[in-house]
């Protein structure tokens, strides 16, 4: 990710909406395609601070009312009097219900990771799309959370409804109990994980809705060779023997994680993850740290790995001094970035 900066010259994160240091309001320009500093008329109208550029803005719905994105829209894209949302969350089709206590902080959380994997594929320039572009698998996230049994003591009614965090048809959903620290920790552990991130779970979901569009009935027989049979066994087959035996022993030589061996669509989901791991992590370092950086959107294969390996024992002994878990706890063999590699090939393809 690039540095951004205020007009006062302070440092700007690509979360924040307001600069910490002379309290100018911030956020993300459509025209700079970058963070900016922006300028009030105080009747609801903004536009960038930035002399070039001086495009008229207006806060994205979800910024100006919701206070969970910080992105603008050029005014003269906003239609009508719908509410106008930024081209990030137009992709959101359902939120939380903002009735239940602690559910908008979590939403919030959702949004900054949403925004950190779309800023990676816009990076990388790989195509997709909503219904509204006319996108062939139109993408969409639904962000809910499980609904208890309605307490009424006369009748036993109210709908329960579990939410799986999973991807359909274009249709990512993230149960926001995901942004729950507390709760996540507590499934990491139980489900023996690495690591478990909410960023982790919008990388891997992404990786089936690429799947969708960029591998279904395009470059099967090239998957297969690699990933191995997605019809055999089937998905549903295969979800039963993993519950059943769990990993096969020895996997770490092959997969990237024990979920990834239960049938090829979630190795290729995990490999995914994984390659957008690797060139996030490499493209923080082409912008900050003056060690012998390379830039991901234009090394090979080889090198992004080089050096995601180097920096990720960089970033393992940073985060082992500040007590917190291991960042990078994989192991890459050659197998698993083989597998890492059909991916890069393929979104470099189709940039
Ligand atoms: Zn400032
Ligand atoms: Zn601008
Ligand atoms: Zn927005
Ligand atoms: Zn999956």
């Amino acid at each position: 990710m690039k540095k951004f900066f205020c007009n006062c010259t302070a440092i700007i994160f690509f979360e924040n909406n307001q600069c910490v240091s002379c309290g100018s309001e911030l956020g993300w320009c459509p025209a700079c395609k970058t963070m900016r500093t922006v300028i009030s008329d105080n009747n609801g109208n903004y536009h960038c601070s930035e002399q070039s550029c001086g495009a008229a803005l207006t806060k994205c719905y979800n910024h100006a009312v919701e206070n969970v994105c910080n992105r603008f829209l050029l005014t003269e894209s906003v239609t009508g009097a719908a509410e106008a949302f930024c081209d990030y969350c137009r992709f959101n089709e359902t939120i939380p219900d903002l009735s239940v206590d602690g559910n908008r902080e979590k939403w919030h959380r959702i949004e900054i990771a949403k925004r950190r994997l779309l800023y990676t594929l816009d990076m990388l320039n790989v195509p997709y799309g909503n219904s509204q572009d006319g996108f062939n698998t139109p993408l969409s996230f639904d962000f809910k959370g499980d609904t208890e049994k309605k307490r009424l003591l006369w009748l036993n009614m109210g709908k329960h409804e579990q939410v799986f965090t999973g991807h359909a048809d274009g249709k990512v959903t993230i149960n926001i109990r995901e942004a729950d620290d507390v709760e996540r920790e507590k499934a990491r552990v139980s489900f023996g994980e690495a690591h478990r991130t909410v960023i982790g779970h919008f990388r891997h979901e992404m990786g089936h809705y690429f799947w969708d569009v960029l591998i279904k009935e395009k470059q099967e027989e090239e998957f297969i060779t690699i990933f191995g049979d997605h019809n055999n066994p089937d998905y549903g087959t295969a979800l039963e023997l993993y519950y059943e035996n769990g990993a096969v022993p020895g996997w770490q030589q092959n997969f990237i994680s024990a979920y990834a061996t239960m049938h090829p669509w979630e190795d290729f989901a995990e490999s995914f993850a994984a390659y957008l791991d690797m060139v996030s992590v490499v493209d923080i370092a082409f912008h900050t740290i003056p060690v012998n950086p390379i830039d991901p959107l234009s090394a090979g294969f080889k090198e992004i790995a080089d050096q995601y390996t180097q920096l990720g024992l960089l970033l393992n002994e940073m985060n082992r001094a500040v007590g917190l878990i291991d960042p990078v706890p994989e192991v890459y063999t050659p197998a698993i970035l083989h597998k890492i590699e059909f991916v890069h090939d393929l979104l470099r393809n189709t940039a």
